[in-house]
């Protein structure tokens, strides 16, 4: 079996697209070049690549468009977005449409390299998280042994499975933003909660135990269009 990580590299224009190729193949990885997103989406139907190189001027479905869909099919799936100089993107944009990161045209191909090895470290971290036993969430720890939330004064609450498990999830992945199909496959208990809003509710619940201010969340942030990401305290 062919145990190297698959790139896809979505690019429209020729030259750009096998350079790409070219390089990332030498560099180890297995990578299939789409010059559109209608072949993205037949490609994706069979097989759920490790990342995305997304190209964001396409012709047809535009790159954000594709993002978008892509972190509604896949949580896990990497998304580096493609930029061209005179697209006015910022970090927001490209988060909001689910992208892991994003690189701007011309870009040295040793500075996407250590971008993409960069972001598939986040995502394979998630399979075995380096964290430690314990995670910062917002105003309190998450003890994924105990499975307790400690408060700053030491003292520990105990969690619901469902609220466990969700949190969990969440310091497995942090800065990644999560799809809310994504997370209801993942964290289950479906059979107890089948309904649509079951997520949005479960994501309430959680945030009035770990934020400073529910209102605002800080650590456990609605990401438009997509579903939620975890981010972990600044310092
Ligand atoms: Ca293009």
């Amino acid at each position: 079996m062919d145990k190297r990580q698959h790139i896809v590299v979505v690019e429209d224009e020729p030259a750009q697209r096998q350079l790409l190729l070219d390089y990332l193949s030498r560099q180890g990885f297995r990578v299939t070049g789409l010059e559109s997103g209608v072949g993205l989406r037949r490609l994706v139907e069979r097989e759920m690549p490790a990342l995305v190189l997304l190209d964001v001027n396409l012709p047809g479905e535009d790159g954000f468009a594709l993002a978008r869909w892509l972190r509604e099919k896949s949580g896990r799936v990497c998304i580096i977005m493609v930029t061209a100089a005179s697209d006015t993107i910022d970090r927001v944009v490209g988060l909001e449409t689910g992208a892991d990161d994003y690189i701007p045209k011309p870009f040295d191909p040793r500075e996407l390299l250590a971008r993409i090895k960069s972001v598939l470290r986040r995502a394979n971290g998630a399979v075995a998280p380096a964290a430690g036993p314990r995670v910062r969430m917002g105003r309190r720890i998450l003890d994924l042994e105990k499975r307790v939330l400690i408060e700053s004064d030491g003292r520990e609450e105990t969690l619901t499975a469902s609220e466990f498990d969700l949190l969990k999830v969440f310091a497995e992945n942090p800065n990644r933003p999560l799809a809310r199909d994504w997370l209801l496959e993942t964290v289950g208990h479906r059979e107890m909660e089948a309904f649509d809003r079951a997520m949005d509710l479960r994501i309430t619940r959680i945030r009035r135990k770990v934020e400073t201010d529910p209102a605002h969340p800080e650590a456990i942030r609605t990401v438009r269009g997509v579903g939620y990401m975890f981010v972990p305290p600044k310092d």
